[in-house]
């Protein structure tokens, strides 16, 4: 187990901080802190986690600035993204604040006059989170906001990628007067974190953001405790344009799913499916835009595209564009690279492709970079199959402004989140997940806060 973590600034490979492990013994005591203070802050009432939870809001909000830049320093991304990020994650703990006060459970009428049926909901106990590196605030508060909202305790390891915006956000936590040992971190490489959570019988629940494999792994080992799982996974995004589509907002919702974080996002536009008669028109209008965007360093408040997070990102996205090449696509734009092997920096140009055919690696695996490969249809019924031909059922987007099409794509698709004529539907307020390999359950809205919660019915009988 190594004992440290070198945090990297994607964006020119120098370091940011080194920080330590926390050995496996810690995060044993951590547990067994997070399970004790459940006691104690499963008992606290709604209202007083709910303004506990908007004191942390507060904080949050009160740092953005800091934040920001701490989160474009280790992940690479623009400030700007980074900014919005933040804000992103304050309306989650926001909106599960409020939540916390309507855990509602229910009188069920009775089939006899001797008995009264209730049924209370209760927190799960204590919860671990494993969390993904392109999202590392938004990802933590949609986990911490409800679980905490709904009476658990919480404790995160975020990815050792990005440690740093989470361990100041925890710090918030405790500076808005949650009780420490309700929400810590552990930090560490998740195939030594990962197991010591999922065999401990104190965590009563993992929740994880991140790819599908190791989801997979996470909820075999997660059997033998008969956890609550969470799994917020892959996803391979398909957009669809369809004929009578405005092409023009079209091409700028596309450029706004795809290329936030340098495409490497779970729900980003990875398939662009247009129809054949508007194709020319929409690659036309969609290059000219692509050639303006800005790649450079996410410090810079110009910039639009930063680096992509590593070595291994890189060579998949450079793996993907290669292979799409030499099985028949066609270069619209793009395709250069920017890379240092020796400091550990790399930056992609925003790519886009044409003549992309499902047989490419780029239409079958996931994509975590800034390339727009673009296939077309003619039938809306050949959009939906190749859209839905993946093992992902993350989020989809499709274009048109006629009623019939839409609601054609909307119960055709196989996907946990739709946008129609929207490029960029998630918000605190609403479910987020998917299906399929995308994973289970879902964060966010009402939702959210429901995995979290055991149902526990009790009948008083006895009555006269
Ligand atoms: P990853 O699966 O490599 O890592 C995610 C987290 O899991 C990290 O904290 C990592 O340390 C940990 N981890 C890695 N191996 C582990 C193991 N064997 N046991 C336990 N934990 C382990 O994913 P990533 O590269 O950080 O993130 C990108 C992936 O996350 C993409 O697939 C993306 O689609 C997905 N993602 C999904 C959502 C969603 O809401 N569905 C959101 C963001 C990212």
């Amino acid at each position: 187990m190594k004992e440290t973590i070198k945090v990297k600034n994607p964006a020119t490979g120098e370091m940011v901080e080194e920080i330590a492990v926390t050995p496996e013994a810690d995060v044993e005591k951590i547990l067994s802190q997070g399970n004790e203070a459940f006691k104690t802050w499963a008992g606290v009432n709604a209202h007083e986690r709910a303004a506990l939870l908007k004191e942390w809001a507060e904080k949050v909000k009160n740092e953005t600035e800091n934040l920001a830049e701490i989160m474009t320093l280790e992940s690479g991304k623009p400030l700007k993204e980074s900014l919005g990020e933040v804000a992103y994650a304050v309306s989650y703990i926001e909106w599960y604040a409020e939540e916390a006060k309507r855990v509602y459970g229910r009188i069920v009428p009775s089939h006899t006059e001797t008995k009264r049926l209730v049924v209370t909901k209760e927190p799960i106990g204590l919860v671990a989170a494993i969390t993904p590196w392109n999202f590392p605030a938004a990802m933590m508060t949609r986990k911490a906001g409800p679980a905490l909202a709904a009476g658990c305790t919480f404790v995160v390891k975020p990815s050792e990628e990005t440690p740093l915006t989470t361990m100041r956000l925890v710090e918030l936590a405790h500076e808005a007067g949650i009780p420490k040992e309700a929400v810590q971190y552990v930090n560490g490489y998740g195939e030594d974190i990962g197991p010591v959570f999922t065999r401990s019988g104190l965590v009563r629940k993992i929740t994880f953001t991140g790819s599908t494999p190791v989801g997979k792994s996470l909820m075999k080992d997660s059997a033998d405790t008969m956890k609550h799982i969470s799994m917020e996974l892959g996803g391979h995004a398909p957009l669809i344009v369809a004929e009578d589509a405005d092409i023009e907002f079209a091409v700028e919702q596309t450029l706004a799913s795809k290329f936030r974080n340098a495409g490497q996002t779970c729900i980003c536009a990875n398939r662009v499916i247009v129809h054949e008669a508007v194709v020319d028109k929409f690659s036309e209008q969609l290059v000219s835009r692509v050639k303006q965007l800005k790649v450079g360093n996410g410090l810079d408040k110009t910039v639009d595209i930063g680096p992509v997070i590593n070595v291994d990102g890189y060579t998949k996205i450079q793996n993907q564009i290669e292979d799409a090449l030499k099985k028949g696509a066609r270069l619209l734009s793009g395709h250069q690279y920017d890379k240092n092997d020796e400091k550990g920096y790399y930056f992609v140009q925003p790519t886009v492709l044409d003549n992309v055919e499902e047989k490419m690696n780029i239409m079958q695996e996931e994509t975590f970079g800034p390339i727009i490969p673009i296939t077309t249809f003619r039938e809306n019924k050949e959009a939906v199959e190749m859209a839905n031909n993946t093992p992902f059922g993350l989020a989809a987007y499709f274009f048109t402004n006629d009623y019939r099409t839409g609601i054609y794509f909307q119960e055709h698709l196989k996907f946990g989140i739709l946008g129609w004529n929207d490029g960029a539907p998630s918000a605190a307020h609403v479910p987020f997940g998917g299906m399929k390999e995308s994973g289970m359950g879902r964060e966010g809205g009402l939702e959210g806060i429901e995995p979290y919660v055991e149902t526990k019915y009790m009948s008083i009988g006895g009555i006269q």
